[in-house]
């Protein structure tokens, strides 16, 4: 399993395209994904992006310059060809996206309490992981919330998204993750973000805290 951040993927499979168009000037230069205007004829002329793999336009450059001084990136939601009707760009389906926006609301309508929590858990919540980075490497524990223990495929498609979660470059470190969270979807605590994802069997929410020296990811698995 690998997981993709979207829809950063989606706009890096689409400047592959676009990039083909330079060989190694372009005649009819593509337009910047970020911005929408004409990106300069020669490739090495578009600065590259700080945060994808994609070239975009000067002062596509000069504004990212701008807002990293203050932490601030641009969403890659908010990029001109995002905004444009992306779903249609399957990166593979192999794998899974990370997205900013909860696509399963209706599990948290039917809840349940777990024994010593006072808080109602979605009644296919399985399991629950919480870990920390401790300076070095990350440290999980698990918390079941089913009384049986989960299938074996199920037990599986959990282990695979974990260990690819903490292989993502973004998962390295607590200085890394702050920054992935810069396009994290915010919550009302300014130290803890959102992310989500969809598996085959799978919906599974995630909860980023960047506070040293504190619990920095909650993971929620449920069943669909
Ligand atoms: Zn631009």
């Amino acid at each position: 399993m690998k997981i993709k951040v979207y829809p950063r993927a989606q706009l890096e499979a689409l400047w592959q395209d676009d990039k083909a168009k330079f060989a190694p000037d372009a005649d009819f230069p593509p337009k910047c994904l970020r911005c929408g205007n004409p990106l300069h004829p020669r490739l090495i002329r578009n600065p590259l992006s700080r945060y994808a793999d994609i070239h975009i336009c000067n002062s596509c450059g000069y504004d990212e310059a701008g807002r990293s001084i203050s932490s601030k990136p641009l969403p890659f939601s908010q990029w001109h060809a995002a905004k444009e009707n992306l779903d249609n760009v399957i990166v593979d389906a192999q794998n899974v996206s990370l997205k900013t926006e909860c696509t399963f609301p209706h599990i948290y309508k039917q809840t349940k309490p777990i024994p010593l929590s006072s808080t109602q858990y979605p009644v296919s919540e399985i399991v629950y992981s919480r870990s920390d980075y401790d300076g070095n490497r990350w440290w999980t524990t698990w918390f079941d919330c089913q009384e049986k223990k989960p299938e074996w495929e199920l037990t599986q498609e959990i282990d695979g998204f974990c260990n690819a979660f903490f292989d993502l470059p973004e998962m390295s470190n607590l200085n890394t993750m702050r920054k992935f969270c810069a396009f994290a979807e915010p919550t009302s605590c300014p130290t803890e973000f959102n992310f989500y994802a969809e598996t085959s069997r799978l919906y599974i929410w995630i909860r980023l805290i960047t506070r040293n020296k504190d619990y920095n990811a909650y993971i929620h698995y449920y069943q669909k």
